[in-house]
């Protein structure tokens, strides 16, 4: 199979990778395909099955960690667990396409650690934990509880940010935004 590239972008929780991601996805010319991952959380808002996350449930989930079929998984919070199938980055690559990952830090370092020369590693860093607090509480989709565990694993994620290819700052959104497209862009011609 022909393999195309990985595009990781980490970051703590309400930094605004995802809009980063989002943004990236419209671009055509970087002929980008998201990688679904696998929950076991509820589904949040808008979220759709098979289109945000492959909502499973622990049970299924122990199932591909037993048959060895994740690239990564990991228990970012609490009895949530996340992780990458195998079959999701071949799926991609079989269409010709580079796979764009939204996962957390660990992920995103164990992915670059098994495909070296195919990733490149963005972490996503926000202008301040307090400001972070302030976006996760205006998205208002989760508990207090739930936003106060986010906050305390960020500190912690935020100290991974040098091992990282790049590290792009969302200061601006716009900015961030451009920046992240330059990133991508010269990392798929190969310079
Ligand atoms: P959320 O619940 O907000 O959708 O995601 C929580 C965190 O899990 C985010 O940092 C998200 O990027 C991360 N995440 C999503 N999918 C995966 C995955 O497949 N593997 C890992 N390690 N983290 C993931």
């Amino acid at each position: 199979m022909n393999k195309g590239k990985l595009l990781v972008f980490s970051a703590p929780s309400g930094s605004g990778k995802t809009t980063i991601v989002r943004h990236l996805l419209e671009q055509e010319d970087l002929n980008l395909e998201f990688s679904i991952s696998c929950a076991t959380r509820e589904p949040r808002g808008q979220e759709v099955d098979g289109k945000d996350y492959y909502f499973i449930s622990w049970e299924e989930f122990k199932k591909h960690i037993k048959a060895e079929e994740f690239v990564e998984w990991e228990e970012v919070y609490t009895n949530n667990y996340y992780g990458t199938l195998k079959s999701e980055v071949e799926r991609i690559w079989a269409k010709g396409k580079n796979v764009i990952f939204d996962i957390d830090v660990s992920g995103g370092l164990r992915i670059k650690s098994k495909f070296p020369q195919e990733t490149l590693a963005v972490f996503v860093k926000p202008p301040s934990v307090d400001e972070l607090k302030r976006r996760l509480k205006q998205r208002s989709t989760e508990s207090d509880e739930k936003i106060n565990m986010r906050i305390a694993k960020a500190h912690v994620e935020l100290a991974t940010a040098p091992q990282f290819d790049k590290i792009i700052k969302n200061y601006d959104l716009d900015v961030a935004k451009a920046e992240a497209y330059d990133l991508v862009k010269e990392f798929i011609s190969g310079f």
